[in-house]
């Protein structure tokens, strides 16, 4: 018997914990066929409404339900890399609560397993449903940083990935604290078989992205996965000297045949605004690196454990 982890983080989901287990089970007599058992990993991250209790009352009638709460809110990805860890299948799936990741294609990403890709990874095609200036920001995202970085990070791409044991064991050697999980798929490799469906909307409750978070997000993608930008602030900075260069020279020619004019502050106050405002924007992204590097460096647990049952 081969057996399959299915990890689901979970902040704030009672509503969705039960139906979600029934989708899954829904789609589950397909593993049955293959000899392969489950396990459910329910990963609650700091969640402050019944989402454990849920969770225990299925684990009671169903063995193969587990549930690994932390202490507080650490964020999905942390929630993702505490499921990986916890997880002891030979294949492991991640899936969101809220059923946006159909369980209905979990037979035809086994397939691709079966064939001998490493890892099947799923990607929304279309982004129904979601406010048109999230996506415009979305996309503008997924642009840019594939300019900058050399790790492939592929739009519309979710979290809904069933991967082998080897990858697996791939990301988790990962165990740096900014942890960006689409970059770190993107980083480790292996032939990775890309499914497309369309968007489903969430069923219940409310989605735990503000736009905020997201822009936040993004800078993180960015910091953790390029350092495009501080070359770009040395360019800047390097550009600006010469500039500034030819600027003195002009001016003390100037002064040397004309005489010295007192005229000319308007340039001056706007030339000293733009100087001092792109230098505190660099100085922003040496900042952004510098604090990433420092929650490294202090080498902090990604996530607490309160139960583990
Ligand atoms: N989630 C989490 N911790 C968080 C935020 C979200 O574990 O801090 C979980 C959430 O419960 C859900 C999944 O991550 O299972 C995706 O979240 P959501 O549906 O809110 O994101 P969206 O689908 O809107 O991008
Ligand atoms: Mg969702």
């Amino acid at each position: 018997m081969k057996l399959l982890s299915v990890i689901v983080p979970c902040y704030n989901e009672e509503e969705n914990v039960r139906d979600f287990y029934d989708e899954l089970l829904r789609n589950a007599s397909f593993f049955q066929e293959k000899e392969t058992e489950i396990e459910i990993i329910y990963v609650d991250d700091g969640s402050k409404d019944k989402t454990v209790a849920e969770v225990k009352r299925l684990h009671e009638e169903d063995a193969r339900v587990h549930l690994l709460s932390f202490s507080r809110n650490f964020g999905k990805e942390a929630a993702i890399y505490a499921g990986l860890q916890r997880a002891k299948g030979d294949m492991v799936v991640m899936m969101d609560a809220d059923l946006q990741d159909p369980p209905s294609l979990l037979p035809e990403m086994y397939s691709y397993i079966e064939q001998g890709y490493d890892s099947v990874a799923t990607r929304r095609v279309t982004r129904k449903g979601e406010p048109p200036v999230r996506s415009f920001f979305a996309r503008m995202f997924y642009r840019i940083m594939n300019k900058i970085s050399r790790t492939e990070i592929v739009d519309g791409a979710r979290d809904y990935r069933l991967m082998t044991r080897q990858v697996v064991d791939a990301i988790l050697a990962m165990t740096e604290y900014n942890r960006f999980t689409k970059g770190i798929f993107g980083w480790v490799g292996y032939e990775t078989k890309w499914l497309e469906y369309e968007n489903v909307e969430r069923k219940k409750g409310e989605t735990k992205w503000s736009f905020w978070k997201l822009f936040v997000y993004s800078l993180e993608g960015i910091t953790a996965f390029s350092t495009v930008p501080l070359t770009m602030a040395a360019v800047l900075g390097a550009l600006f000297c010469v500039l500034a260069f030819g600027m003195i020279i002009v001016t003390i020619v100037r002064t040397l045949i004309y005489g010295d004019p007192t005229s000319g502050w308007p340039s001056l106050v706007c030339i000293i605004l733009l100087v001092s405002g792109v230098q505190l924007f660099c100085l922003g992204i040496v900042g952004q690196y510098l604090s990433k590097t420092y929650m490294e460096v202090k080498k902090r647990p990604i996530y607490l454990v309160k139960e583990d049952i």
